[in-house]
């Protein structure tokens, strides 16, 4: 290997450029032409491409991105086993390299240190950095992965791994039903197409449009639509403001099914130790972009002067806010150790008062809310501005 790179540099990538525009050929191409000449494929293939895409997916988002990039969780070395060889048939380089890139991208975001910065531009961002530029590989940040044997043996035997795992495997199973091509054209071929540039859409769409809802000042944005299609991680302005945490869709409801597939592993013991960050955290990151928000606009232009008296009450109203939330956090982490905590001698008594401090604390939080909200929503640019 050569010695480390200090910074990237241009350069025509050869096999990535032939590999992706032949992917691309063979199912904007082959697959309209199949359909003619043959017709739909048959549900087996069908099947074994959904499941090719969702698999080969998942492993990059759950195992590449959140287990070894951010380590948010542990996991089983049979799930590790899993994770690397449908990671490797996603043709997205090894673990090894994807991780130690992707720290890179969250040390230096948006410089240029970050491999797929978005402010060289969209195409750079999406595809651009793959095949026009060479990076600097700097392995010393994934120290922790090279300690892993089945993680370094798939990064040194990759074309052995990626070959097995992602063309000869489905073209077999393909085969043994009778049907390699069509296999090898929609299970190999479209599939890639669509997991690379879905999981592409992260480092472009996603740090250019969507949602600031954590941190205004991030190029990283929540995106619904990226997240359906990459297994949930388009909500990127949440991941880039808490790297650490297992989920990237942290409300109920949002698209999310790596954190859901997570949280099953966990309850059927194959993976441990998911790390979450507190809630109080997170909601006090979405209140502090929403006065952000605000602030800057009622601040901005020649007109700042008519919004003084609005500025004034926004900002009494988010001291208020920030003052209640933090004291209903001391509260209910007076509770919380109070209950799940090893001391014994507390009486029952003690607790009942502290639960009772608690529900006065969010309710003083939750009016405070509510006032924060009504004020907002008194303007209607406001309101469109956080609701
Ligand atoms: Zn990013
Ligand atoms: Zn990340």
């Amino acid at each position: 290997m050569k010695g480390p790179l200090t910074e990237s540099r241009p350069q025509m990538k050869w096999v990535n450029i032939i590999f992706f525009a032949f992917t691309m050929l063979v199912t904007l191409i082959g697959v309209p032409l199949y359909i003619l000449k043959v017709g739909m494929p048959p549900p087996v293939i069908l099947a074994l491409t959904i499941f090719y895409a969702v698999a080969t997916g998942m492993s990059i988002t759950v195992g590449y991105h959140r287990l070894f990039a951010h380590s948010t969780f542990k996991a089983n070395p049979v799930i590790e086993f899993i994770l690397l060889f449908f990671g490797a048939a996603a043709f997205e380089q090894t673990a090894l390299r994807w991780a130690s890139q992707h720290r890179d991208h969250h040390r230096y975001v948006d410089t240029d240190q970050d491999p797929y910065s978005i402010k060289k531009g969209f195409f750079y961002a999406h595809i651009g950095w793959l095949i026009f530029w060479v990076h600097p590989l700097r392995l010393e940040n994934s120290l922790d992965l090279q300690k892993n044997k089945l993680l370094m043996h798939q990064h040194k035997y990759y074309l052995l791994w990626c070959i097995g795992s992602g063309v000869l495997l489905p073209t077999l199973l393909g085969a043994l039903c009778g049907h390699a091509l069509a296999a090898f054209i929609f299970a190999v071929c479209a599939r890639l197409v669509f997991v690379h540039h879905s999981t592409f859409c992260i480092n472009s769409v996603c740090h250019m449009f969507g949602k600031a809802t954590y941190d205004i000042y991030a190029t990283a944005r929540d995106h619904w639509f990226v997240a359906f299609l990459t297994n949930g991680e388009g909500y990127h302005n949440f991941h880039h403001r808490f790297p650490g945490d297992y989920r990237n869709g942290v409300r109920w409801y949002q698209w999310d099914p790596s954190k859901w597939m997570i949280s099953f592993l966990a309850s059927i013991r194959l993976v441990s130790d998911l790390k979450k960050v507190s809630p109080f955290r997170i909601l006090e990151a979405k209140l502090r972009a929403d006065q952000q928000r605000v602030r800057d606009w009622l601040t901005q232009g020649n007109e700042a002067s008519r919004w003084e008296r609005l500025c004034t009450d926004v900002e009494a109203h988010y001291k208020i806010l920030h003052e209640r939330l933090h004291d209903w956090e001391a509260k209910s982490r007076e509770y919380r150790r109070l209950v799940y905590g090893r001391i014994q001698e507390h009486s029952q008594a003690i607790k009942t008062c502290t639960q009772q401090e608690e529900a006065v604390s969010r309710g003083k939080f939750q009016l405070a809310l509510g006032n924060w909200q009504l004020l907002i929503k008194s303007n209607a640019r406001l309101a469109s501005l956080v609701f």
